[in-house]
């Protein structure tokens, strides 16, 4: 008897240890990866500060770091934390900010539902010259000042979050929504950019005051008359020069926006965007100055100038234009969407 009370202990203790502790140990762990799910769980239904908005249709963003050759999933407003923290300096204007929010969200919403493909498994890259710039949040903070970091980045998420489901359309479609640094002013038709850009109605040539006040305005580059000249034999094997010749490089025609359309040098016409490509300029808003040994191109603005200016942005802002307002001034005869 006293043996077998014994045998029934041990197969208590037995059953104690390889059934049921590991069970109490597995629910919760579940418990806790629930957790972790919610905390992180964007992509779906939700409410953010009273608006509702669902992103189950456009699933989680898939990133690829250009740097590593990683595709990282992440929620798409969390994405965009890093999006807009990248794209725009954290002290312009919160609804600038939130307008560039907007923006980013409409391009990745736009890329995630047109441009399967482009990078194989990933939606989009890290790269602002291909997508939009993206940065980590551990990587934007050291890049502030200390004392800056903590309300930088809650402006920031603010922005976002304040913001959370919403969309650019044009006739209840996304839209491809270009933003660039500095219009110089004026903002560019799409179809003077990119061959397939008149098919943008909302991407029109629209003006914008105050761009005259940031740094990214007004640029210079001065190239002497041999490099030019090796710079553009690599692409223009036949080009042939006189430097002497009074109209050795001239500018034939501009778009309509005032930005250089073509541009002749000497035997050769070049279009503006290549020009631009070629030698680094920040806009194809320039003009050309031949010196004894050096040509200087003095440039204004920055970037391809079609959609929303950012410093525009900033200083629609700064002159009382709430997101919406900045928003419908740079792409035209769209609306605001909750999606
Ligand atoms: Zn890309």
């Amino acid at each position: 008897m006293k043996t077998l009370n014994k045998y029934l202990i041990y197969i208590f203790l037995f059953i104690l240890i390889v059934i049921v502790f590991p069970a109490i140990c597995t629910k919760r762990r579940n418990i806790k990866a629930e957790e972790h799910k919610d905390t992180l769980n964007q992509d779906s239904k939700n409410i953010v500060e009273g608006i509702s908005y669902d992103y189950s249709k456009y699933g989680r963003v898939k990133l690829l770091h250009k740097k590593n050759g990683q595709i990282e999933e992440i929620a798409i407003d969390e994405y965009l934390y890093g999006v807009v923290s990248a794209e725009m300096p954290a002290n312009y204007e919160l609804e600038a900010l939130k307008a560039q929010a907007v923006a980013a969200r409409t391009y990745t919403v736009y890329q995630i539902s047109n441009n399967k493909g482009k990078h194989d498994d990933a939606d989009m890259c890290d790269d602002y010259t291909c997508c939009q710039a993206w940065i980590s949040k551990d990587d934007r903070m050291k890049k502030w000042n200390e004392n800056k970091r903590e309300n930088n980045w809650n402006k920031i998420v603010k922005a976002v979050n304040s913001t959370a489901g919403k969309i650019i359309t044009y006739k209840g479609e996304v839209i491809n929504a270009f933003f660039h640094s500095n219009s110089g002013g004026k903002t560019e038709f799409a179809s003077n950019v990119w061959s397939g850009g008149k098919d943008f109605p909302y991407l029109q040539s629209v003006e914008t005051s105050g761009e005259d006040g940031y740094t990214q305005y007004n640029s210079e580059v001065i190239i002497s008359k041999k490099d030019l000249l090796e710079k553009i034999r690599k692409e223009y094997k036949d080009i042939q020069i006189n430097f002497n010749e009074k109209e050795s490089i001239k500018i034939l025609e501009y778009t309509e926006s005032g930005r250089v359309k073509t541009v002749k040098i000497g035997n050769i016409e070049i279009a503006g965007t290549k020009v631009r490509s070629m030698l680094n300029l920040k806009s194809t808003n320039f003009s050309i100055k031949l010196e004894k040994d050096n040509i200087v191109f003095s440039v204004i603005g920055y970037g391809h100038g079609v959609g929303m200016s950012q410093t525009g942005a900033d200083s629609m802002a700064k002159q009382g234009n709430n997101y919406e307002e900045i928003l419908k001034h740079f792409y035209t005869g769209i609306e605001i969407t909750t999606i």
